[in-house]
């Protein structure tokens, strides 16, 4: 329970594409405190977690209860990074923030075509980037000062991006540190 010694559980969050594992990546490297990195969708596939294939939609239905209990030990351990591309069903109490990466939708649709998604899967993230779907999702699960919007668009934004996260780890770091 010695919380003031366990790192930040941090969620990297997004519609496809706009960049969480390049941000997770090199947050990992330019952290203060040790954190590790969960590509969640991966992680799941690797833990067989996932209930079903969708044809239609090619993607996976993931196990949600088994992903949250396997997940849950990590979190307590801290010092984590999510890197998904939904947060809803992650408890509330497990961030201690939220990033929601967005990125201007003909950016995005280039670098989806370039992951040879399908159309329908391409036209339909990037439909949810413009409707903002992820960011909501953040906004209605969170409350809204652990929340931050960040553009992730070129490589100036992810440089800027990953200083601003080690900034507000540098902060968490000696909130949690200044009792003694
Ligand atoms: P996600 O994890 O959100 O699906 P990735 O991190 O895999 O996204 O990034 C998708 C692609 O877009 C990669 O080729 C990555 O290099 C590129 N990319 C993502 N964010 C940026 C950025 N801010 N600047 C330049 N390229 C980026």
């Amino acid at each position: 329970m010695s919380t003031s010694t366990k790192g930040p559980v941090i969620i990297i969050t997004g519609t496809p594409g706009t960049g969480k594992t390049t941000h997770a990546q090199l947050l990992v490297e330019e952290s203060p405190v040790p954190l590790r990195h969960i590509n969640v969708g991966q992680w799941a596939k690797e833990r067989n977690l996932y209930e079903s294939y969708d044809e239609e939609w090619q993607s996976h239905t993931v196990d949600e209860d088994r992903l949250l209990d396997e997940l849950e030990p990590l979190v307590a351990e801290g010092g984590l990074v999510l890197d998904w591309h939904t947060c809803e069903l992650f408890p509330e109490r497990w961030a201690d923030l939220v990033v929601v990466l967005r990125c201007d939708h003909t950016r995005l649709w280039e670098r989806l075509e370039k992951r040879d998604y399908a159309l329908k899967k391409i036209q339909e993230n990037n439909e949810a980037e413009i409707m903002e779907v992820v960011l909501d999702e953040a906004r209605s699960s969170y409350a809204p000062e652990i929340v931050v919007e960040l553009k992730s668009e070129g490589t100036e934004d992810l440089e800027n991006n990953v200083a601003r996260i080690v900034q507000w780890i540098d902060v968490w770091k000696k909130d949690r540190g200044s009792s003694n």
